[in-house]
């Protein structure tokens, strides 16, 4: 066996090859062959973009009108129309209900996490609570947090693995590393008790980028219903919880399956699954609270 073959006999379930509906070698000489003999290394944040979709995307560009969406002409609805699409399409992939799910595009994942951390309702009694592993982009929320008053900590998440060598996160694996926990305003906080009404936000990766470590999304249903116990009856726990997953990095590999996980925020960036083009994102977002 050679070292391909080896190592996709490890890896290709995990990185999503093995039931590819091509092999490696047929994508890469259909869709890559200005490669030719070039070893390309960092998958990343550098996707290569390949050469089926730049000329899918020439055809279209050159055959299609495509107007301003804000007037009624046929032009105006190629555009709304292929946007209503891209919408439904991103929503699909991660198995979102239109029902409950809303699409924003963005000019990336950090530009989605600005959004949230513009808009998040902070209060003096808000937590925000993210994982050791995380991107800078997701820090930054720290900073929104921290200006309205709100805590901010880190907490490292030990994974419990089952025999089949899947990982899970089990409730008692939250362990709170940042002490003390980093309040702005403390006045503010004096002034009323923590109470229930608050809104909360935890964040991490669905994969990360640096580690390439996955974490498990039973996160997601963890953390919306039992933040109490797992962090124990602090008094940070309180209120209601949010969860967002960075799906930047995890999206290429494995889609977050919100039907069965089901978080308030989800962000992607494009170009780390198409490498064309590049300065597109989207904040997928649940609707209601
Ligand atoms: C790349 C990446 C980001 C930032 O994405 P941009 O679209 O470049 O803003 C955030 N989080 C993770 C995990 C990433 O891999």
């Amino acid at each position: 066996m050679d070292g391909k073959e080896e190592f996709l006999k490890e890896f290709g379930d995990f990185y999503g090859y093995r039931n590819a509906p091509k092999s490696i070698d047929e994508i890469r000489s259909t869709e890559f062959k200005r490669l030719e003999d070039t070893v390309y290394l960092d998958h990343a944040g550098a996707t290569l973009y390949s050469e089926l979709q730049m000329e899918a995307i020439f055809k279209d560009l050159t055959t299609t009108v495509y107007g301003n969406p804000h007037s009624q002409s046929d032009s105006s609805s190629a555009t709304s129309d292929i946007v209503r699409e891209a919408r439904r399409q991103v929503l699909d992939y991660c198995n979102a209900s239109q029902k409950d799910y809303k699409c924003i595009f963005t000019s990336g994942a950090t530009a989605a996490l600005k959004l949230i951390g513009e808009n998040f309702p902070w209060s003096c009694k808000s937590t925000f609570m993210y994982t050791m592993e995380n991107h800078n982009s997701v820090l930054g929320l720290r900073e929104y947090a921290l200006n309205q008053g709100a805590a901010a900590f880190a907490v490292d998440i030990n994974e419990a693995v089952d025999q089949d060598g899947a990982s899970r996160s089990s409730l008692t694996s939250f362990k709170v590393l940042q002490h003390p926990v980093q309040i702005r305003n403390e006045a503010k906080i004096l002034e009323g008790e923590l109470t229930g009404d608050a809104y909360n936000l935890f964040a991490f990766p669905s994969e990360c980028n640096f580690s390439g470590m996955r974490f498990s999304l039973d996160l997601v249903n963890n953390v919306k219903q039992n933040a109490e116990k797992i962090l124990e009856g602090s008094p940070y726990s309180k209120g209601h919880w949010m969860v967002l997953i960075d799906a930047a990095k995890g999206f290429a590999t494995q889609p977050p399956d919100l039907s069965l996980y089901p978080a308030d925020f989800v962000v992607i960036s494009f170009y780390k699954l198409f490498g064309y083009p590049t300065g597109l994102g989207a904040l997928i977002i649940r609707n209601g609270k």
